[in-house]
């Protein structure tokens, strides 16, 4: 089954003030998209657990989970996913790595 690109709504793009969280997590997601193996193993590793929460974003050295998920890592996990997937155009420009 084809996936329908329309179907994607990227975010409406925002102006790239700095300090605008959302504007920051673009960008990082927008680096992230190339790095498929390094989303995907944040996607696999940022899952809730039984409580809702991010089983990886524990309190430091606790252990206790401590972010309601989805935590802001799997949104930009998930952003950049959506970048690589069919979003490439809108987000980032055409990346060619011509050796
Ligand atoms: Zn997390």
């Amino acid at each position: 089954m084809p996936i329908r690109v329309a179907d994607i709504r990227p975010v409406p793009p925002r102006d790239d003030r700095a300090g605008s969280p959302s504007g920051e997590h673009r960008r990082v997601a927008d680096e992230l998209a190339p790095m498929v193996e390094v989303w995907q193993r944040l996607l696999a590793e940022h899952v809730p657990d039984a409580a809702g929460r991010c089983r990886t974003c524990t309190k430091g050295g606790t252990g206790l989970p401590s972010m309601p998920w989805p935590c802001s890592i799997h949104g930009i996990a998930d952003m950049a996913r959506r970048v690589h997937d069919g979003d490439e155009s809108a987000a980032i420009g055409p990346d060619r790595l011509s050796s």
